[in-house]
This record gives structure tokens, sequence and C-alpha cells, in this order.
């Protein structure tokens, strides 16, 4: 009785915190990107030597003749590169444009009318930096375009070292990848609903999975019945209100009567401990 998409949410969005494959999926293949760039091994080799060769990751584009694997790969790859940043060395790995690696928009982002029509529109940051960051227009640039372009050179006046690049992670604080934040980066688009009322109550899961079930009106009361084309009876059992979830756990009479014995009791185990504490 509630929507696929709901119950998949984290349970601080409202849903019921089930992981949604597909996205966890997703956040997994990033992990091989985050290998790819980081670690060193036999696999790390042969992707190197076969698909990335001097481009960097940003460039690769599908190919017919790719594996079945680096199809998948690839098919991710926008996921993992809105989470990595540079931390800039020798600027071999970053992409000038599309790379983020100063600040944390890509300049291709930040400069979009630039880019457009800007004649050097890939290559690496080395490859920009060997060529003294001279960047050449297609036009005249205007007096807008002028302060764009100066804003753009402050951006990018770096000294760069002898180190490799270091890619970062940005959806983590320690800047290392986790397929944790890549899944709840995934789901950021839903809207915050924590819940907490029912999730941190001290009860059993079962009867905070009621609760929440309740709470989303999908509990198979009489009124709901109806609507799924039940022609029962309406009324309570108790009394003649019609049932629903509100009538049947707060309105009707004798829901009111076993409130009532529960705060009657919760206060009496209340009073005397406390009296004879003083
Ligand atoms: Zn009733």
């Amino acid at each position: 009785m509630v929507k696929w998409e709901k119950i998949i949410n984290p349970k601080r969005k409202g849903g019921l915190g089930i992981h949604d494959l597909r996205k966890l999926n997703h956040s997994l293949l990033c992990k091989w990107w985050w290998k790819l760039e980081n670690k060193e091994g036999m696999w790390q080799k042969v992707a190197e030597k076969k698909y990335v060769k001097n481009n960097t990751i940003t460039s690769l584009k599908f190919k017919a003749t790719n594996s079945p694997v680096w199809k998948d790969l690839l098919r991710v790859k926008d996921i993992y590169l809105r989470g990595r940043r540079f931390k800039i060395g020798n600027g071999r790995s970053a992409d000038f444009w599309r790379g983020r690696w100063c600040g944390s928009i890509a300049l291709i982002a930040k400069f979009p009318e630039l880019f457009d029509i800007c004649n050097e529109q890939s290559g690496s940051v080395y490859e920009f930096a060997a060529k003294g960051w001279r960047l050449t227009f297609r036009r005249w640039l205007d007096e807008r375009l002028q302060v764009q372009i100066r804003k753009l050179r402050d951006l990018t006046a770096t000294a760069l070292s002898q180190e490799p690049d270091s890619p970062c992670w940005i959806w983590e604080k320690s800047e290392r990848f986790t397929v944790k934040s890549t899944y709840s980066h995934l789901c950021s688009d839903a809207v915050e609903e924590p819940n907490n009322q029912i999730w941190k109550a001290k009860a059993p899961l079962k009867i905070k999975i009621f609760m929440w079930l309740c709470q989303q009106n999908a509990i198979l009361t009489k009124d709901n019945l109806s609507k799924k084309n039940w022609h029962g009876d309406q009324h309570c059992c108790f009394c003649q209100g019609g049932e629903s979830i509100i009538h049947l756990f707060f309105d009707c009479p004798l829901a009111r009567y076993v409130w009532s014995l529960v705060a009657y009791v919760v206060g009496a185990s209340c009073r005397p401990n406390s009296f004879e504490q003083f």
C-alpha cells in the first residue's frame, strides 16, 4: 500500500531504508573508478593501456569495441566524476575544462560562454600549462567576456609540481571514497522527512514498522478496504464510528479508554519511586 519509491528512501528521507539495488550497484561500480585512480594492480595496468591511454578519465567516450565490463563502468563515470575532485600535482590526470581541480566547480560549468568559443576545448591541466595557459578564441571578447577571462586566469594561476595529481572524494569528510557516501548522494533528491519519533523509539522493530505504516495510512482498516472495492460494513467493531486508522487508534471510545489506562499505569509507576527516592 506504500509506493516502492517511498519504501526505498533512507529512513531520514521518510522511507523504510531498504536499499535500491540499482543505485547501490552504481555506487559499487564507482568504487572501481576510485581503485583505478588510486591503487596499483594488474587490471589497472590493463585498463590504463587498453582504454585510458594518455587521456584523462573525463574525456573517455563509449566505443563499440569496448568490453561489456568497461561499458558498464563508463555508464557510471559521470556519477563518479561528480564526487571526485583533484588536489593538483603535475596536472596530467586532471582535465582542464571538465575536471574539478580549482574550486568545487569545473571550469566548463563556471565559464560556459568562454568554453563555447574557445579553440582549445580538450586536454589535461598539464597540456594547458605547457602552452603557458594561453587560450585562443573564435571571436573577439567583449568587455564582459574580458572580465570572465581575467577571473579564469586568476583561478588557474597554479604552479604545478612533480607529484601526481591526487584524487579526493568530496562527499566524505576523510576525502576517501566510500560506497555509502555515493549511495546517499544518489538518494539526495528525496525530501528530508526524518521520522525520528518512530525510529528512535524504544520499541521492537516490528512495532516501529507498524507505526510507520500507520503514518503512511497503509493499514487495512475498513475505510482503506473500501477503497479497494470491499463492500462490507464500514463501522467500527466497538462503536458506531467509521473505522479509520485515526479512529481505531485515537478517537474510538475504547482506544481513549486504553490510552487513559496507559497514562495511569505510567504515572503510577513513576510516582511511588520518585517519592521513595526522596
Ligand atoms: Zn470505534
